[in-house]
């Protein structure tokens, strides 16, 4: 990158460009553990669709790599700039333009937080359902990685969401998702495509009132045998969560706040179940949960514990939100995010906690059990350098195995750099690599990333 160009972005009007020490280290990494440093060679933060759109068309016309960033909270290393050149952070556009409460949408900009998303929609008695954990997280970042997460079986992905989105092509031109019918690859597409720089979701009417159950089990086997009995009941549940035993307790024990039962009646559980039930109101909730109770006594739960009070259910989410950071307590940790047809969680779960066996270290797991996500640890005692090779060994293993499953290695968390092995030869792959050639033929927009040989 020359300074030429970067005199150039400096005359766009509004555009903060920033160089050399100004860059700050956040700017080089996202949440991808053990993830390498990146350095930018220009961080841009833009205001406005029409500064995105100039910078685009000086960085074609150049020839200059460009990331876009939102809140850098993912996991695949998907904001790094892995060939240099310009981040183009759209933590600034954070605007709520409008909610149209008749036509149930919001329409923003794509820095703001998915955490006020929510909480707008709630302050207009709707409700945005897709729900991947990090409420850090941009809207602008959920829609390009189509985010997901527990409540994903019942209400669907971030995509399922989308109703409209202004975008930016690699050249400058603003256009929409709707002007052409394959600009719809660009939900999902983590920044490969275009820069989503304005998006319409969809909003739905809130859930009139929901209640959380925890049903421990002495056995994961039997605690997955009555996860697929669920699933595949009239209950319907926005939630169904498998939490292993021996999560729950490390998670608990680096948090200093247990939530989740360790122990029924001296026995040690060894796996958890985490359920929502909805209803239209506080009555059919709880006729709801009478029927649930019947229906359990066959499921070999040890127990049922009701979440009803808003202070329970935000400590039962707290509790699941920690399992990912918690791990970080770890000497050292290695993390695989993969989904797979549900009726196969068991195949990976007890493949991957065999190889822990043979390894020498534990291996944990947790698991949203309808739309076949599975999030899984390994934590080692061994310091990080020791661990590095058998780490890397571990997620190849579980990441291969999944794929002969007929799951997707790639997982919740997308492609980025760190999972584009496990991509590449897919039929998504073909199909976003055709879709690059069209949008963005010179290639400057994520470089290193998801259609990378293509
Ligand atoms: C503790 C923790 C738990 C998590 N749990 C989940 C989970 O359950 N499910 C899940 O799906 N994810 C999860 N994530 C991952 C992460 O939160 C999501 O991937 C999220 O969607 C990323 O949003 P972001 O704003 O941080 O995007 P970033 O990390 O900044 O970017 C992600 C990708 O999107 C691209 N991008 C960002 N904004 C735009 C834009 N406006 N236009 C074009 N491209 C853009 C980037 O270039 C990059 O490729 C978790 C992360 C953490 C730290």
């Amino acid at each position: 990158m020359t300074q030429e160009t970067i005199s150039k972005l400096r005359q766009i009007s509004g555009l903060a460009v920033l160089t050399g020490e100004q860059i700050g280290a956040d700017f080089c990494h996202d949440e991808l553990p053990g993830s390498e440093s990146y350095a930018p060679e220009a961080v841009c933060e833009a205001s406005s669709t029409q500064q995105v759109s100039e910078l685009l068309r000086i960085c074609s016309c150049d020839g200059v790599p460009v990331t876009v960033r939102g809140a850098g909270t993912g996991r695949a290393g998907g904001s790094v700039p892995v060939k240099g050149g310009v981040v183009l952070s759209l933590r600034g556009m954070d605007r709520i333009i409008a909610v149209d409460e008749a036509a149930r949408t919001m329409t923003l900009q794509p820095g703001v937080l998915l955490q006020d998303v929510k909480a707008e929609a709630e302050r207009h008695g709707l409700c945005y359902p897709p729900d991947p954990g990090e409420k850090t997280a941009t809207i602008g970042g959920n829609v390009s990685t189509n985010a997901s997460g527990p409540c994903a079986g019942k209400y669907g992905r971030t995509a399922d969401y989308v109703a409209g989105a202004e975008i930016v092509l690699a050249d400058g031109t603003v256009t929409t998702l709707g002007a052409d019918e394959g600009n719809r690859a660009v939900v999902g597409s983590e920044g490969v495509l275009a820069v989503v720089t304005e998006v319409t979701l969809r909003l739905i009417e809130a859930p009139g009132a929901s209640v959380m159950l925890l049903l421990p089990f002495a056995e994961s086997g039997a605690a997955l045998a009555a996860a697929a009995k669920i699933a595949a009941s009239d209950f319907e549940p926005a939630v169904l969560e498998y939490m292993d035993g021996a999560l729950v307790e490390f998670s608990g024990k680096v948090t200093g706040n247990p939530v989740f039962p360790t122990e029924a009646d001296g026995t040690p559980v060894e796996a958890t179940l985490m359920l929502t039930l909805e209803g239209a109101d506080e009555d059919a909730v709880e006729s709801r949960m009478e029927e649930f109770a019947e229906f359990a006594e066959e499921l070999e739960c040890m127990d049922i514990l009701v979440g009803d009070s808003l202070s329970m259910k935000r400590d039962f989410w707290a509790a699941h939100d920690a399992f990912h950071t918690s791990m970080e307590a770890a000497k050292s940790e290695a993390e695989v995010n993969v989904t797979l047809p549900p009726e196969r969680l068991g195949d990976i779960l007890s493949y991957a906690k065999s190889l822990g066996e043979q390894g020498g270290y534990q291996v944990m797991a947790y698991a949203h059990v309808e739309s076949g996500g599975v999030h899984i640890h390994a934590v080692s005692e061994l310091p990080k350098a020791e661990f590095k090779e058998a780490a890397e060994a571990f997620c190849d293993a579980v990441r291969t195995r999944c794929a002969q499953l007929g799951g997707d290695a790639a997982g919740e968390y997308g492609v980025g750099y760190a999972n584009l092995k496990y991509f590449k030869g897919s039929a998504r792959h073909a199909g976003l690599s055709e879709a690059k050639a069209r949008l963005d033929p010179a290639g400057i927009l994520n470089p290193g990333k998801v259609v990378e040989g293509c």
